[in-house]
């Protein structure tokens, strides 16, 4: 049985059933459907309602019970999911990539060099290999392919796709739908060496889909793990939380103090559209990013997260007023309506107007230096 959803925990309580006890608040919940959201979010404890039907009590406790075991090795935490697809949760960890440095070999010092150099930057995460596994032989801070089987996981070892596939599904199924013990161990995929990386990269990005809590390489190559590694940060998102970037002053072509200065939300995707016009602007340039718990700048400007105050205080904070001496700051099109609040806001800069869309930043700021010749 999968995790019940808030709706199907209010259908037991007294409000959906209409009794007398509806919206009591005995357990501490403005309302019953406030209570079964939290509940849903293992945020209370079914006991504190008094009238939760024994039946919903039942369900509930063995809906709750962990579908699959969370195990850490050196660090790095794989299993404890509990839905079969993303969208109807989250998942909780991604799938971690193992790589194999077999010491017989006689490169594997050169091979160790580059798996622990290998890092990659995406959407402001800084992606590295998981683990090193050693063979015929000991790394400290490493584990050895003796010590990884005796930990609690399940190891296929890739010899046939459909077989490994079905493998994995069926244990994921066994263990979110039925709970059932014996499939709860996280799962890891071993994949002998090849020469065909394209094939390797194609049944790996399967598995990461569905459902392998880490994959184990005896090969190395810097692009399939940069590919494997763009389509786990994809498939592991959490749904619920918007990809944010940091709030701070970006520099894009070694601004000045005269240099153009632009802001926008940190929701990630504004930001990488709005970096990427900027980084190929013929002048250097600042972007200021405000904190707007990842919203996009109408929804933040909608749900009071991009406010006047909040952005003089991002300034102030920033101290970017002693920074520059340009004082015109170019905000997103879609804030026009704001210019005046922010300027009575923002006594030091004068703001400018900026594009809708990002894609017409090039031309707006030709203009803008036409206009100014
Ligand atoms: Fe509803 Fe039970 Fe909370 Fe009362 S105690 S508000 S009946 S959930």
């Amino acid at each position: 049985m999968t995790e019940l959803s808030g709706l199907q925990i209010f259908k037991y309580l007294p409000a959906a059933k209409k009794t007398d006890q509806t919206n009591c608040k005995q357990c501490g919940s403005p309302t019953c459907m406030a209570f079964a959201l939290k509940l849903a979010k293992h945020q209370t404890d079914i006991e504190k309602c008094p009238y939760a039907p024994d039946e919903l009590k039942k369900i509930y406790i063995e809906s709750s019970k962990q579908p699959q075991k969370t195990v850490e090795i050196q660090g790095v935490k794989i299993g404890g999911e509990n839905v079969l697809y993303r969208h109807e949760k989250t998942f909780i960890n991604k799938t971690a990539l193992a790589v194999v440095i077999d010491m017989s070999k006689p490169d594997w010092k050169e091979t160790l060099e580059r798996v622990q150099n290998f890092e990659i930057t995406r959407v402001n995460e800084h992606l590295k290999v998981d683990l090193i596994i050693t063979k015929n032989g000991t790394i400290p801070d490493t584990l050895s392919y003796e010590d990884l089987q005796k930990l609690p996981l399940t190891e296929i070892v890739d010899n046939n796709f459909a077989t490994t596939a079905a493998q994995l599904i069926n244990i994921r199924r066994k263990a979110v739908l039925e709970k059932d013990e014996k499939y709860s161990d996280p799962v890891y995929v071993y994949f002998k060496h090849t020469d065909n990386l394209n094939l390797l990269c194609a049944r790996a990005s399967y598995y990461i889909c569905k459902y392998a809590n880490m994959l184990v390489f005896e090969d190395f190559d810097e692009n399939l793990m940069s590919a494997l590694m763009t389509l786990r940060q994809n498939i592991f998102t959490d749904p619920q939380k918007p990809l944010q970037v940091e709030s701070k002053i970006y520099e894009f072509n070694n601004p000045d103090e005269n240099s153009l200065i632009f802001m926008t939300t940190n929701f990630a995707l504004t930001f990488f559209a709005v970096a990427n016009e900027l980084e190929s602007l013929p002048v250097p340039s600042y972007l200021i990013v405000i904190p707007a718990e990842g919203m996009s700048v109408l929804t933040a400007w909608s749900a009071e997260k991009f406010t006047a105050k909040i952005v003089a205080n991002t300034l102030k904070k920033l101290d970017f007023a002693n920074r520059v001496k340009n004082r015109k700051i170019i905000i997103p099109g879609l804030l026009a309506h704001m210019k005046e609040e922010l300027e009575e806001e923002i006594k030091d800069f004068e703001i400018v107007v900026g594009t809708v869309e990002a894609f017409a930043i090039g031309d707006f700021v030709k203009n803008l230096k036409s206009n100014q010749a």
